[in-house]
């Protein structure tokens, strides 16, 4: 029985990029760009992009921050993202989801050019996961991956269970973990006997938003569990894991916070790195 620390993990991830960006300073006198795009005034949005460019700034990344009023039009933000694909000083693009209701997700996000689509949303960037040749992985389960790699959770072989089949964590951890050779099952709101499934579990992902969702009945003893969820109750955050009881039972455990979420935004950030070094390479 142990928790996973995300945190310490995220911060050693991030020392290395700071020490590689230097490096690479040094060698080609420019650093790595990351602009950020926000639509409208969501608070919870608003505090992602300050920790993401506050990030960047601690990294030694240069930050983009666009910050548009909730009216603006698509295509404006189209306007804005081909602005941003022609500048060779942003090497990634990351749109904050969700985009107001006016706007076409989808376009937008097609619209980023694929070499800079950091968050690896990308249809041409979905395509290659699928396929087994990911240029960038999506943050949320490349981070995940990292995670069991750092604490060596045997993967191969093993019974995973997926909750929740979003285009940015459900589906996207389901193709990585079959590439490391799991048996992955993928549970959603219309699964029957989600119980007698979860307990099969040898590593259970959640990631569905419900606040303490999983009890201990659902868990198999000495199971990996991984917490995706952020769920605000009162003036506390939760994860999709009833923590407390289930920790008892299982060999690993993320907590929320300090799991999963630190470690979003430390792969944004080799995803970012690495998009600079394809670009720094094409230009040698
Ligand atoms: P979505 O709302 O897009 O998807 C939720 C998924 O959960 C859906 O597939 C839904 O099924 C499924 N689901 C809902 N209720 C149940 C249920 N009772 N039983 C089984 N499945 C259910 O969420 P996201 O994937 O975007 O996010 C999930 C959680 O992870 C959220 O709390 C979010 O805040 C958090 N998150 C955390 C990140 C981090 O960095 N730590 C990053 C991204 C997200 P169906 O498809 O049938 O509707």
């Amino acid at each position: 029985m142990g928790i996973i620390d995300g945190k310490m993990v995220a911060s050693q991830i991030k020392g290395n990029i700071a020490d590689e960006i230097k490096i690479l300073e040094q060698k080609t006198g420019k650093i790595p760009g990351l602009a950020v795009v926000l639509v409208g005034d969501d608070p919870a949005s608003a505090v992602y992009i300050r920790n993401k460019n506050k990030t960047c700034k601690k990294l030694g990344f240069q930050s983009f921050e666009n910050i548009l009023p909730e009216n603006t039009s698509e295509l404006t933000l189209l306007n804005l993202i081909d602005t941003l694909n022609n500048n060779d000083r942003v090497n990634g693009i990351l749109v904050q989801l969700p985009l107001p209701s006016h706007i076409s997700s989808n376009k937008i996000l097609e619209a980023i050019d694929p070499k800079k689509d950091v968050d690896g949303f990308h249809l041409e960037n979905v395509g290659r996961l699928v396929t087994g040749n990911a240029t960038f992985k999506p943050c949320t389960p490349a981070g995940i991956i990292q995670l069991l790699d750092h604490y060596e959770v045997n993967i191969d072989g093993k019974n995973a269970v997926v909750l929740g089949r979003s285009n940015i964590v459900g589906k996207p951890i389901f193709f990585l973990l079959m590439e490391r050779n799991a048996t992955v099952t993928i549970c959603h709101s219309h699964t029957k006997n989600l119980s007698t499934i979860t307990q099969s579990a040898d590593i259970l992902i959640a990631a569905i938003g419900k606040p303490n969702f999983v009890t201990k009945d659902m868990v198999k003893n000495g199971a990996v569990v991984i917490d995706v969820g952020i769920n605000r109750v009162g003036d506390k955050l939760v994860g999709d894991v009833d923590f407390q009881p289930v920790l008892n039972k299982v060999n690993l455990i993320t907590p929320v916070p300090g799991g999963v979420g630190p470690m979003t935004i430390a792969m944004l950030m080799l995803n970012t790195l690495q998009a600079f070094k394809n670009f720094i390479s094409l230009k040698i």
